[in-house]
């Protein structure tokens, strides 16, 4: 199993983590290590490879997840919570021992944590989610529960990259609002607009007030590397999910 762990968190007590496709059992489309059950894969396959996560990661218990809807709605969740049927794109808890997960294949998956009251998040922002500034709304909401822009701490994940997500010209107005100095994470090649998702991303929290120094990025294309990641469109849709998870360990 090949994984990316957050350095970043890891030094601040937290758990931050990023499958990639490697390790698990599920079979072509979506070999190997795949957390979606629809529409290529079999409930055994996917428990199996959580099975397999949890071998390889000391997670307290199963991830909570949502049903993702590229929105901006975010869900608070405690212990008791079973959010898998609610239609949400960010998760939050203040409880330690509570893993959250985002699922992805192109999309950025964006964790967040904060030292001081122990918060933490997980979030999917496709062009969708980033153009609605989720991750914006997230971080301010933890703000308001008493977290602190200048110690607070993010980690993005793998997502398609500016080499390969292109875009229509409606789409790219969309996004170049969507972040001070939006317009510079936006390319045009002849007739097509090629959008940086992690520097949009990056500069939402940036205009909160987050450290560029707090801010960890992986900057590795999904497309561009089939052999470790799914990407939704270099397969045109035939592919799997990986998990981005987060939780703030009681004994790290
Ligand atoms: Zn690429």
């Amino acid at each position: 199993m090949h994984l990316i762990r957050s350095r970043l968190f890891a030094r601040h007590g937290f758990m931050g983590v990023f499958t990639t496709r490697l390790g698990g059992v599920s079979q072509p489309p979506v070999d190997s290590l795949n957390f979606a059950v629809q529409p290529f894969d079999s409930p055994e396959h996917v428990a199996e490879n959580l099975a397999l996560l949890k071998r390889t990661v000391p997670l307290p218990r199963d991830p909570l997840r949502t049903r993702q809807v590229h929105g901006v709605t975010m869900l608070s969740c405690h212990r008791a919570s079973d959010p898998c049927q609610h239609e949400a794109d960010a998760l939050l808890t203040d409880e330690p021992d509570l893993p959250l997960a985002v699922q992805t294949a192109d999309c950025l998956p964006i964790l967040l944590a904060d030292p001081g009251t122990g918060i933490v998040a997980a979030v999917h922002a496709g062009w969708r989610g980033t153009a609605g500034n989720i991750l914006g709304r997230v971080a301010e909401h933890m703000l308001s529960l008493g977290a602190e822009a200048g110690c607070m701490l993010a980690s993005m994940g793998p997502c398609i990259g500016p080499c390969c997500f292109g875009i229509d010209e409606g789409t790219a107005e969309r996004l170049r609002g969507c972040a001070p100095d939006g317009n510079r994470a936006v390319r045009r090649d002849n007739d097509a607009w090629y959008v940086d998702l992690v520097a949009l991303n990056r500069r939402q929290l940036l205009a909160l007030g987050v450290q560029d120094s707090h801010i960890e990025t992986l900057n590795t294309c999904t497309s561009c590397h089939p052999r470790l990641f799914f990407s939704h469109r270099r397969d045109r849709g035939r592919t799997g999910r990986h998990l981005a998870i987060v939780a703030r360990l009681a004994n790290p």
